[in-house]
């Protein structure tokens, strides 16, 4: 690989790789890590893995002149995200990073971010690979669950209640107000620094029938579980989760402006789940215990498609005009 970079042959795609995602503090289970053709690792006994895998590249899924810190960090969330979603615990992770040159700054920052979303979720990094090509970052995370005990989509039933962690919408408001957003804002913060609801899924699953982490906007992703269950849904508008900044930050615009990016806007890595309403006493319990915001929305029905309840007619007419992730609407 060193023979197509420009830069020193010290540079190869072996030395990028152990130089720094080699991270000190292995997981136990893991035999042999970075370093030789392939890694080990020891499945825990007794349970099944689960394994994802996202790509997210410069100037679709982050800013090519992004915090590569931060973009360090998303990267690995975004996939602990969707394990939460399957009530898994994660355990391992692999690297595909293409670079268009090898800028040092750049790596050493990607890699502390990367180093600290793995060590936040006791997740190692087990091996990686790189080759010269446009910025972009592919991760696979396996993890494992106890197989009795599991969420999958396709699990909704008529008369479940649906539920979501978090706030929804702030992503997207952050991405409209992006580059003009401190690091430390939260709204930025919401947008590259989500925190996935490992532990929260994980007990999670003890309660709910099915989940489905919220990455695509609450409509389109609660879509993919009603259409795998076969069902129907009612949302309630005014009780969907719309945090104090996010209403802030709509100030001006109606309460639809944030109503509509809590419904379809993206990146929020929160959880949507659904469970029969006896299970509903334990999940408010396991949230205030973990303290993770749970909001009730609405309700899972016979038939097909969304029903918004208390939908004032200009977000319909917003939500009808905004095709994207929107399959799922019957107004
Ligand atoms: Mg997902």
């Amino acid at each position: 690989v060193s023979a197509i970079l420009e830069h020193p042959v010290t540079d190869g795609e072996f030395a990028l790789i152990s130089r720094y995602f080699d991270f000190a503090r292995p997981r136990a289970d893991v035999v042999l890590g970075i370093g030789d053709d392939g890694a080990i690792v020891a499945p825990p006994p007794g349970r099944q893995l689960v394994m994802s895998i996202d790509t997210l590249q410069a100037g679709v899924h982050f800013h090519a002149d992004g915090n590569a810190e931060d973009i360090g960090w998303k990267c690995v969330a975004v996939n602990l995200s969707d394990l939460a979603a399957m009530g898994a615990t994660p355990h391992w992770l692999l690297l595909s990073l293409s670079l268009p040159a090898i800028d040092h700054d750049w790596l050493q920052a990607f890699s502390r971010g990367l180093r600290a979303a793995c060590e936040q979720y006791d997740a190692a990094l087990i091996g990686g690979d790189t080759v010269r090509g446009p910025l972009g970052i592919t991760i696979q995370a396996t993890g494992s669950v106890d197989p009795a005990c599991l969420l999958r989509r396709d699990a909704a039933r008529a008369g479940d209640v649906i539920c979501v962690t978090g706030t929804l919408g702030d992503a997207a408001c952050a991405l409209l107000h992006y580059p003009a957003l401190e690091r430390d804002n939260w709204l930025y913060r919401r947008l590259y620094r989500p925190l996935p609801r490992v532990e929260f899924g994980r007990r999670l699953a003890q309660f709910a029938h099915c989940a489905i982490d919220v990455s695509d906007g609450l409509l389109a992703d609660l879509g993919h579980v009603l259409d795998a269950s076969g069902v129907g849904a009612e949302l309630d508008i005014e009780l969907l989760p719309i945090s104090s900044v996010l209403r802030e930050a709509c100030i001006g615009d109606l309460i639809i402006e944030a109503q509509l990016r809590a419904l379809t806007g993206g990146d929020d890595y929160e959880l949507c789940f659904t469970m029969p309403p006896a299970a509903l006493a334990g999940v408010m319990q396991l949230a205030e215990e973990l303290e993770v915001p749970v909001t009730c929305i609405g309700r899972v029905r016979a038939g097909t498609g969304v029903e918004l309840v208390g939908a004032m007619p200009a977000l319909r007419d917003r939500l009808a005009a905004q095709a994207a992730g929107y399959d799922h609407f019957r107004g």
